[in-house]
C-alpha cells in the first residue's frame, strides 16, 4: 500500500546454528533487550509522522490560497480555515509529547516506556488524520497522485500498525497504571 521508498522484505532463517560466544547479553534475556531497542524506534515513527502531515499541512495551506472557486480563493471559508487550524493543532501537541519521551529516554527516567508508547500512537494517528483531511482539503486532486497526498496518506498509514500498534501502545499505557 505504502512505504515504497524502503521496501519492506521477510527474513527467513532456518536450521541456523549460533557459536555460543556470539551470544549478546545474557541467556534467556532476548526479548527483553528486543522491546528496549523498541521505545528508540517509536520515536522514529512519531517523528516520521510528523513530518508527513506537516507536509500535508503545508501543501493543504498552499492549495486553499491558489484554488479559485466561486469567485474567490478556498482560503475566505472559514470552515477551512477552522480545519487547518485543527491539523496545525493537533500536530503542535503530538511534537510537544515527542519532545517530553525524548527527553524521558535520553534520561532513562522511570515512565520512558508510557511516554515513548504514549508518543508512538498520539503522534501516528495525528500525522494520519492531518493527512486524510490534506486529501479533502485538495477534493478530487487529492486522490489522485499528482498532489502528493496521497502518498502521504498512504505511507503514514502503516506508522499506526509497525513498530507495535496502537492498540498495544494502550495497552502499555494502561497496564502502567494499573501496575503500581
Ligand atoms: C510497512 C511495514 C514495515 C514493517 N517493518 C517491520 C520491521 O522492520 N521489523 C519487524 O520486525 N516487523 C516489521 N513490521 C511488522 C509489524 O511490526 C507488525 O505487523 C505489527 O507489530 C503488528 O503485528 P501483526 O501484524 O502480527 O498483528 P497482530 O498481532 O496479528 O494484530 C492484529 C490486530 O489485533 C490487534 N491486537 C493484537 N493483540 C492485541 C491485544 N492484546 N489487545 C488489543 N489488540 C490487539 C492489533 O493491534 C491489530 O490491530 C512491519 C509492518 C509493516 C506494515
Amino acid at each position: 500500500m505504502g512505504w515504497k521508498a524502503q521496501p519492506t522484505r521477510q527474513v527467513i532463517m532456518e536450521g541456523v546454528r549460533i557459536p555460543a560466544e556470539n551470544l549478546l547479553g545474557e541467556e534467556g534475556q532476548g526479548f527483553s533487550m528486543a522491546m528496549k531497542a523498541l521505545n528508540g524506534g517509536r520515536l522514529n515513527i512519531a517523528a516520521c509522522s510528523l513530518c508527513g502531515g506537516q507536509l500535508a499541512l503545508e501543501k493543504s495551506a498552499a492549495y486553499l490560497k491558489e484554488r479559485q472557486v466561486f469567485g474567490g480563493p478556498l482560503a475566505k471559508q472559514e470552515a477551512l480555515v477552522f480545519k487547518l487550524a485543527d491539523m496545525d493543532m493537533e500536530l503542535e501537541a503530538a511534537r510537544s509529547l515527542l519532545r517530553r519521551a525524548a527527553s524521558a529516554l535520553d534520561a532513562k527516567s522511570p515512565d520512558m516506556v508510557r511516554l515513548c508508547a504514549m508518543a508512538k500512537k498520539v503522534a501516528t494517528d495525528a500525522g494520519f488524520n492531518v493527512a486524510n483531511s490534506a486529501i479533502q482539503l485538495h477534493g478530487g486532486y487529492g486522490y489522485l497522485a499528482d498532489f502528493g497526498t496521497e502518498k502521504i496518506f498512504r505511507d503514514l498509514r502503516a506508522h499506526q500498525i509497525l513498530e507495535g500498534t496502537n492498540e498495544i501502545m494502550s495497552l502499555i499505557v494502561g497496564r502502567s497504571l494499573l501496575d503500581n
